[in-house]
């Protein structure tokens, strides 16, 4: 689905890039350097060979061994061993630099992912898929390894090799460098040539890619639908479709960049550098330019050449994708964050009021959820807020436990706005036990424990004895030591003791309750139910429910219908007043109940 968003423009990309990589980049330098450095270090024995055979065979010397001349030799043979290895150990250390950088601009990435997401309001978690966080965090850090660990060194060592034979060669026959060095820049010519050609197609090629994407996902999530109402043929064919149309898209993407790219990384094979050397050198040797021993050094060198180069084409052939997880991680890193208390929140009472004033909120700006709403929680009092579906409960919620701020009015604990309270203290005071029932990948004991992890196993016991889920931790194999999903499987109502055992461990003052039973059977609901009341005993509650028998000994019903107060009161003096909470009452008591024309309520 993401493959489908349009491409960046460059100055976002290259711009994503510098600030990622800003941190490490005149160390990625120095790595690239020390790469660079050591190439030309281990290509300087070609040319020590390549001098060798020509004091050895060249006409001058043919023959003859002085002195002198041997002490030279064993002096060059050395010089270029030495040169050899010094090159070999420059490479390692310029790799051994960049692998490191990557570790650490890794982590720092992960680091800084983190702490931003710390500060993002919660609500922004709800609108994304865990997937989104985790393709940032794990799949795009782990993408830009081939930028920072492979990507300078390799044009550091493309550069010493292209400088290195560039300058060697032009200083032993400008005709034959000419000639000799030609293939290259020609592989480049045609490369980006066929690149160009294809790049055309290629918005075609992730489109149709995303197509496919769609249809395995939406074959594989509904495949219980797909089953059950026989659309298997449909779903099949939606997905033969997306297969169809991508292999066209694929076709166009690839013909002009097949052929192209063969041919040229063809043009930069050893053998074909050779080839050119050899026929050129021929033909300058016979027409009398250069001799055939002065060769030697084309021979040797110009070959090399295709080594790094054929390298550094692979290596910005990935370079495409971590540019593109470059930006996706610096998006992420601008994620807007809540702002942060501007001045020091007084200290909390225990038992604080929460006042709901004047608030309003959309989510896109426009349309709003809530409108003027004005509500106080008393403490140690339960207010229960009903409502058909959509008129805006759970909004009300995660207003109060501060996933976002409201556009228009402001939310009060103890008299401290909450945009005043640090998100840790307002979590101490504030718990919350939601529909959406999250536990980390770690034992019962861990997850529990998990705004409290100094909490004692006793304490943690006691918790769940109140959740009404001790006993059926203590059947595990493992006990308190299970691990969700690996060694206990657990109902949605038993997951959801889990996260009351969590809250009751916090102890807060204040506790939102959204619809807490939402994913349990029968059995499982009065377990809950009952776990609440225990809980919710002397605190201050807020809670959202469908069925209006589990609220109305609540100390006030608050009705909301399309984002606003309809009507407040308790149990008995709505049901006096006669008005929605009545009718729904007498209509079966769902607050979810639809009022129609044949059904008023
Ligand atoms: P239900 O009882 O069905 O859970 P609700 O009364 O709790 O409904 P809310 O979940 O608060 O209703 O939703 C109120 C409105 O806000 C709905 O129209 C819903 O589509 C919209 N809404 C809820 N969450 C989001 C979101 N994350 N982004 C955009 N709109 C949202």
């Amino acid at each position: 689905m993401s493959d489908a968003t349009p491409p960046a423009p460059p100055a976002a990309v290259e711009g994503a890039l510098s600030q990622l990589l800003k941190p490490i980049r005149g160390r990625l330098v120095a790595a690239a350097a020390l790469a660079g450095l050591g190439t030309v270090l281990t290509l300087l024995p070609l040319a020590g060979i390549a001098y060798l055979a020509t004091v050895a065979l060249g006409p001058a010397t043919f023959g003859l061994a002085t002195a002198d001349s041997t002490a030279w030799v064993w002096a060059v043979i050395a010089g270029s061993l030495a040169c050899l290895a010094l090159g070999m150990i420059l490479i390692s250390l310029g790799e051994m630099l960049a692998h490191l950088l990557d570790n650490r601009i890794t982590a720092h990435l992960r680091l800084a992912i983190t702490r931003r997401l710390a500060k993002v309001p919660l609500g922004w978690f709800t609108a994304r898929a865990s997937g989104e966080v985790k393709q940032a965090m794990q799949d795009d850090v782990d993408t830009l390894h081939s930028l920072t660990a492979h990507f300078y060194t390799t044009v550091g060592r493309a550069l010493g090799a292209v400088l290195f034979a560039t300058l060697y060669l032009f200083a032993m026959d400008w005709r034959m460098a000419l000639v000799s060095l030609l293939p290259f820049p020609l592989f480049f010519l045609f490369v980006s040539r066929a690149t160009r050609a294809s790049s055309a197609n290629m918005q075609a090629f992730g489109a149709g890619m995303a197509r496919i994407n769609n249809a395995v996902v939406e074959f594989v999530n509904g495949i219980t639908v797909v089953k059950s109402f026989g659309v298997e043929g449909k779903a099949q064919a939606n997905y033969r479709e997306a297969v169809d149309s991508f292999a066209l898209a694929f076709q166009d993407f690839a013909r002009p960049l097949v052929s192209a790219m063969a041919n040229a990384h063809a043009l930069i094979t050893p053998v074909v550098v050779l080839g050119i050397v050899l026929t050129f050198g021929t033909l300058f040797t016979w027409l009398g330019w250069i001799e055939a021993i002065d060769l030697l050094p084309f021979l040797l060198v110009a070959p090399s050449l295709c080594a790094p180069l054929l390298l550094l084409s692979y290596i910005t052939h990935d370079l495409h994708n971590a540019t593109a997880a470059a930006l996706r991680i610096q998006q992420l890193l601008n994620t807007p964050v809540l702002p942060g208390p501007t001045h020091a929140a007084s200290t909390l009472l225990p038992r604080a009021e929460l006042r709901v004033q004047n608030v309003s909120y959309s989510y896109d700006g426009e349309t709003p959820v809530l409108s003027d709403i004005d509500l106080t929680l008393e403490p140690g009092t339960v207010t229960a807020v009903v409502g058909p579906s959509g008129a805006g409960k759970s909004t009300l919620a995660r207003l109060l436990l501060r996933f976002f701020d409201p556009d228009a009015g402001s939310i009060t604990l103890g008299g401290v706005d909450l945009r005043q309270i640090d998100s840790v203290q307002l979590y101490r005071h504030v718990g919350f036990v939601l529909q959406d029932i999250r536990l980390i990948h770690a034992s019962l004991r861990e997850n529990i424990a998990l705004g409290r992890a100094s909490a004692s196993l006793e304490e943690i016991e006691q918790a769940a004895r109140l959740a009404n889920v001790h006993e059926r931790i203590i059947a595990l194999p493992r006990g308190y030591e299970s691990v969700v999903g690996e060694d206990a499987q657990l109902s949605g109502g038993e997951l959801q003791r889990v996260s009351i055992a969590r809250a009751v461990l916090l102890d807060p003052a204040v506790l939102v309750l959204d619809e807490a039973t939402a994913a349990a059977d029968a059995e499982n609901e009065m377990q809950i139910q009952q776990a609440l009341s225990r809980f919710a005993h002397g605190r201050t509650v807020l809670v959202i429910a469908h069925r209006l028998d589990t609220v109305m000994h609540a100390d006030q019903i608050i009705l909301i219908d399309h984002g606003r107060i309809q009507e407040q009161g308790t149990h008995a003096q709505l049901l006096a007043a006669g008005g929605r909470y009545a009718r729904l009452w007498q209509a079966g008591g769902y607050s979810h109940t639809e009022c129609t024309e044949h059904a008023p309520c």
